[in-house]
């Protein structure tokens, strides 16, 4: 199995249409051959800590797996995991239905055919950058490893550097040395770990398309680690949303957003304004307006959330009475923040920065019913301050 593969890993470079990568300008990556990864069940534990709880995932070839979650939900962990760097304690790794990891098996990273981009991405300050992007490929001749190493860095726009020492580099093109040392092995998966993470936004926007094109060239497979919800909608051809060591939800961007598991995963896709209401007759009674109770049951307790987009501002005598009480300015959207009759606590309105009333004016509001998800209250998910 290990013999078969390092030869996955070693067949020649092809561009789409089937020729040799060329090389030509910036170049195209070379393709790599996707393989479907498979995680059955697999938990990670650390002492008292239980990292990865029976996490089972399946990844077809070619797709971009996001995974999201907040700091210490396992991420990290089910990455090193997946990847071989380190052994589940129970569960299996599979890459093309082949067992990597599990009770009996355990192939190392280096046999897996697999691409590494992780947060501390460190070049080696003594090798040449050309020299650092060649570092992995040991199964090749030196000149064939410089020529693909070269090609790698063409593709992300640093050729002109080969010669050159990482300490010339910004941030943003070390990076991009990093994401040319992932794919010139052509990976059949790659594991990137919150690689943007280090970058301020607006580099990180350029990189996070620049590695997307890319990604979608070597079509390899990959997972990319991040607990930033929009990063994770932008690039990932699905998500999976982990809290404590569990996955909670997987599904394109647009499923998770609307229609979220629970409160958690609301919170996480949608800036909400949430308000406690009882469930009476099917619906959850609100100062706003009455909602569908979406299966929680009458006479319980439900917290209604209310997309901050789906709240309209209306001219004074119309909808439910509001008075402005500030606005500020997000660039094309503004956050204005209203007193609405009958609600203890203030309500937030994202409205284009033309719409957006003087402060103190008198108004109405009024609720668009789609942009509203009710939960059942409990678990400590009560409306969140
Ligand atoms: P994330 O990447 O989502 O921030 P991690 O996977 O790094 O989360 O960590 C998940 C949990 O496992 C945390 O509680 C963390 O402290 C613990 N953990 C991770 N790696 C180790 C380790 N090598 N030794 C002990 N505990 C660890």
């Amino acid at each position: 199995m290990l013999e078969f593969l390092k030869a996955r890993v070693r067949r020649p470079a092809a561009g789409r249409d089937g020729k040799a990568a060329s090389g030509v300008g910036r170049g195209k990556a070379a393709v790599s051959f996707a393989a479907r990864l498979t995680l059955d069940s697999v938990s990670r534990r650390y002492d008292e800590v239980l990292a990865l709880d029976r996490v089972s995932l399946d990844i077809a070839p070619s797709e971009i797996l996001c995974l999201l979650g907040p700091s210490g939900c396992g991420k990290s962990t089910l990455l090193r995991v997946a990847a071989g760097v380190e052994r589940p304690s129970s569960g299996r790794v599979l890459l093309d239905s082949q067992e990597v990891a599990g009770p009996n098996v355990f192939v190392p990273p280096e046999k897996r055919g697999i691409g590494l981009m992780f947060q501390d991405f460190a070049l080696f300050p003594h090798l040449t950058i050309r020299d650092n992007v060649a570092f992995g490929l040991k199964s090749l001749t030196r000149s064939e490893a410089k020529t693909q190493a070269h090609a790698a860095l063409e593709r992300v726009g640093l050729a002109h550097y080969a010669g050159a020492y990482p300490h010339i580099l910004s941030g943003g093109e070390q990076q991009r040395v990093a994401l040319a040392r992932a794919i010139v092995p052509r990976p059949s998966v790659l594991f990137m770990d919150e690689p943007f993470s280090g970058l301020d936004p607006r580099l990180r926007e350029k990189m996070r398309e620049e590695t997307l094109a890319i990604l979608h060239e070597t079509r390899a497979t990959a997972i990319v680690v991040t607990h930033d919800a929009e990063e994770a909608m932008r690039m990932g051809d699905r998500v999976a949303l982990m809290r404590a060591g569990q996955i909670v939800q997987t599904g394109k961007a647009l499923e998770l957003y609307r229609a979220p598991k629970d409160i958690l995963a609301a919170r996480t896709f949608s800036d909400l304004n949430e308000l406690a209401a009882r469930v009476e007759g099917g619906n959850a009674a609100t100062p706003l307006g009455r909602f569908a109770a979406n299966g929680v049951p009458d006479g319980a307790e439900a917290i209604v959330c209310v997309r901050q987009r789906g709240v309209r501002l209306l001219a004074p005598g119309e909808g439910v009475p509001a008075r402005v009480l500030d606005a500020r300015f997000l660039g094309d959207i503004a956050l204005v923040e209203v007193a609405v009759q009958g609600l203890d606590a203030p309500l937030f309105a994202r409205v284009k920065e033309s719409d957006v009333p003087p402060q103190g004016a008198e108004i109405g509001v009024a609720i668009d019913t789609g942009a509203v998800l009710v939960f059942a209250a409990g678990n400590g998910d009560w409306p969140a301050a």
